[in-house]
């Protein structure tokens, strides 16, 4: 089961503006841990990574400075559809 880390700055949703949050789940390997972000609105998300850090920057890179050019590929984020 995935568990819900709060002890890191990220910025809202870069699409919503929602909510987001920071997860981390064991991996394949005892002790092997992968990290992502992912909006509660939308589910929005980054790709995994090895570490809580590259995780949430890879989420603020992508919430401060644009879309990346690897879109996410889980979920349909409601680009375009922005409703208060
Ligand atoms: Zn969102």
């Amino acid at each position: 089961m995935p568990k819900r880390i709060r002890d890191t700055t990220i910025a809202p949703c870069p699409c919503c503006g929602g909510e987001s949050c920071l997860w981390g789940a064991s991996g394949g390997k005892v002790g092997d841990m992968t990290y992502w972000v992912s909006c509660q609105v939308c589910f929005l998300s980054t790709d995994v990574f090895g570490s809580e850090s590259e995780a949430a920057a890879s989420w603020n890179r992508r919430a401060t400075g644009g879309v990346e050019p690897n879109a996410p590929q889980q979920a349909q984020p409601a680009t375009g559809t922005q409703q208060a």
